[in-house]
């Protein structure tokens, strides 16, 4: 006989699926023994994986795994029976929309969740009546899409992982793709430097990418307009445009000539802190490349000005003719496994599945065609924007699978701000930080116990299949979402799926870029799109012959300087927050892992031996970290590595919590935050607060 007690063994098997780490996409499986194993895949073509991918099962395993609904009862949380947590989760939501109409409700999307599950969230939010919808490509993207959609029609990648290792010269301007992307950086970007390309790296921080550069630019924070904007005037004065291109491609020339005609090099160059032959060097290799690819990420990104700093970056591709072939573009490396798909499926405030305007009525009509319901016209709060509002105009956040009260910048203000909620509800596997502010947590299911397909940093379409069975109580994303979409709305029968795939073939009826693909013709390979069958796989080079904008030509655009939100006193220190290859994000994934915990212990403050001699701080000290929005107590590593002047410091713990750091400043266009540059002062943690410190944790 079953004691009814234990706990009944899990059970797991082999099923080729996408790993839950980055944007890369490689294909895993279960290898038995609560490891993964690479399998060839798409992107993954000889079954590669690094550390994060190999480790992947041990957040499906893990003793911390929420196993039952979560209600709040007098300030706790007690378990629940599933119909009871939905009932509440329907009359907590239900009496908000009462009260105060369905844009006091957030919905928080998930780039780590299934295209499937974001269609059905998103779907829910405007069935529901608001466009209140956003996911963290808002955090890490938002201003790379911004700035490309405006000038090329389309927010993604132009062309593929593949076509990096056919490059000449490969521009890596605010990312560490050796760290972050490393089965890309190791299948595709390395191949093409042992080839001959030349790499040059753009970031304040020698990283493991810098080891593979030939050039190496350590610019200061917040000045990536002034280095692209350099490179520009360099790639005009010594001839190295592309004419024919300029003339049949791009509008604008003249008067960017005429701006760039001002721009002093080594003028630029000082402001940004490096050499200006270094800028003419990099200049040159990309100007003088047949096939020039630049890859972009969050150190350019994140800004205030982010969308500007992509805007110049995109210039120096349309001055070259560096668009529309093999082996160029401009190519963002996303986050999150699902960040491009999470987007694709309308996970966002301003547009519909396929990227659609919701402020387009055409656009509305088509959607309302298939769910029976128009959405709204008038675009929604990004996230970040909903979190200042809490308390105020938006009363109840639905999150799912997201952990703004960590990830969100000026964390500490946010983690309150959820307290002024009247109504709030978590769907996660773990209690994050944002489930202790939540009303309700619903148990859902890791990467390795769902179906469905994802998308990834190259607009490949893949499958995901279970590797694993549900723990306790805990259910598929899917059916929580459909489940929520039938109580919370009054078209339930609009959420009637029969299983991820009838999602996703309604999705492909109602996104474009979409048409025409199915989970038959994924099979164990890929769809990307812009998909049509005729191209078999779908376009990998997009704007070939017209921008996505379905235009001939792209703008060239005129692109100032702009100074970052935060004024750096005397005595601080520009903070810059990033991440390191045993490590993802917030954490929320990689921290649950035993082996890759054992690799990273700690997130650490990396400082410039200069500046830590001024400070009376050595390699190791604990260091505490303070501005006007938070203090935290950090290890110090003493390193030339990062520039005088910076701090870097990683944030997968939820201790120190970097993001008490950041501020709330945003980039007017694309509400991304300026998580890159905050003024911070650095100090030796004094004795007495390292004592404490240590006897609270029980050293001896
Ligand atoms: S490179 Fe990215 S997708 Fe591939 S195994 Fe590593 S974390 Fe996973």
């Amino acid at each position: 006989m079953t004691d009814p007690t234990e706990t009944p063994e899990r059970s797991f098997e082999s099923n080729p699926t996408v790993c839950p780490f980055c944007g890369v996409g490689c294909q895993i499986e279960y290898a038995g023994r609560g490891s993964a194993t690479g399998v060839e895949g798409p992107v993954n073509e000889r079954g590669e994986i690094c550390p994060k991918g190999a480790a992947a099962f041990d957040v499906v395993d893990n003793d911390d795994r929420l196993t039952e609904p979560l209600v709040r009862h007098d300030g706790h949380f007690v378990t629940a029976p599933w119909e009871e947590a939905l009932d509440r989760v329907a009359s907590g939501i239900g009496r908000v929309v009462d009260e105060h109409g369905p844009d006091a409700v957030q919905f928080f999307a998930s780039s780590n969740c299934t295209n499937e599950e974001n269609y059905v969230l998103q779907k829910l939010a405007r069935v529901l009546g608001t466009n209140n919808v956003d996911n963290c490509a808002r955090l890490c993207h938002a201003s790379t899409v911004a700035a490309m959609s405006e000038r090329f029609g389309a927010g993604a990648m132009t062309n593929t992982l593949d076509d990096l290792s056919e490059t000449d010269c490969i521009l890596v301007n605010g990312a560490n793709p050796a760290e972050q992307h490393p089965v890309a950086f190791r299948s595709y970007v390395l191949p093409a430097v042992r080839d001959g390309a030349t790499l040059v790296h753009v970031d304040p921080r020698a990283n493991d990418t810098t080891e593979a550069a030939d050039v190496h630019l350590p610019l200061r924070p917040g000045t990536d307009i002034e280095v692209a904007n350099a490179i520009a005037a360099v790639l005009v004065e010594e001839d190295l445009v592309d004419e024919a291109f300029l003339a049949e491609r791009t509008t604008g020339f003249d008067r960017l000539r005429e701006h760039l005609a001002d721009v002093d090099v080594a003028a630029n160059a000082e402001a940004a802190g490096v050499e200006p032959a270094a800028i003419r060097e990099a200049a040159r290799a990309y100007g003088e490349a047949d096939r020039a690819a630049i890859v972009t990420g969050m150190g350019t990104s994140q800004h205030r000005c982010g969308t500007d700093n992509v805007h110049a970056l995109l210039n120096l591709a349309l001055l070259t003719g560096n668009i529309g072939r093999p082996g160029t573009g401009v190519n963002p490396l996303r986050g999150q496994n699902n960040v491009q798909g999470a987007s694709d499926v309308g996970g966002l405030p301003g547009v519909l599945p396929g990227y659609e305007p919701v402020t387009d009525a055409a656009a509305r009509e088509r959607v309302a065609a298939e769910w029976g319901v128009e959405p709204p016209a008038e675009p929604g709060l990004t996230e970040v924007e909903a979190t200042h509002r809490f308390g105020d105009e938006v009363r109840a956040a639905v999150v799912f699978g997201e952990n703004p009260a960590v990830t969100e910048p000026n964390a500490t203000a946010v983690a309150s701000a959820f307290e002024e909620l009247d109504f709030c509800v978590v769907i996660d596997l773990f209690e994050t930080a944002t489930a202790a502010h939540a009303d309700v947590v619903l148990p859902g299911s890791a990467w390795a116990e769902k179906s469905g397909t994802v998308t990834n940093t190259d607009r490949r379409v893949m499958r995901m299949r279970p590797n694993a069975d549900l723990p306790g109580n805990a259910r598929c994303d899917f059916e929580i979402l459909a489940d929520l979409g039938r109580r919370l709305t009054d078209r339930p029968e609009a959420f009637d799926y029969d299983g991820p795939e009838a999602a996703f073939d309604e999705l492909t009826r109602v996104a474009a870029i979409y048409e025409g693909m199915s989970y038959e013709g994924i099979g164990d390979g890929y769809q990307r799109w812009p998909f049509s069958e005729r191209d078999g796989t779908g376009t990998d080079v997009l704007h070939a012959e017209t921008f996505a904008t379905g235009e001939r030509t792209a703008p060239l655009a005129v692109v100032d300087p702009v100074p970052p939100a935060d004024d750096l006193g005397a005595d601080e220190l520009t903070l810059t927050t990033g991440r390191v290859l045993q490590h993802f994000n917030s954490g929320a994934l990689s921290r649950r892992s035993e082996r890759l915990t054992a690799m990273r212990g700690e997130d650490v403050l990396q400082i410039h031996p200069d500046d830590a001699a001024e400070r009376g701080i050595n390699d190791g000290d604990r260091v505490t970290v303070s501005n006007e929005r938070g203090t935290v107590e950090v290890a110090a590593d003493v390193t030339p590595a990062v520039r005088e002047g910076v701090a870097f410091c990683t944030f997968h713990y939820p201790e120190p919590l970097a993001n008490a750091l950041t501020g709330d400043a945003l980039d007017p266009e694309a509400k991304i935050p300026e998580f890159k540059h905050s003024a911070v002062a650095v100090e030796p943690t004094a004795e007495g607060d390292a004592l404490a410190e240590r006897d609270a944790a029980g050293a001896d």
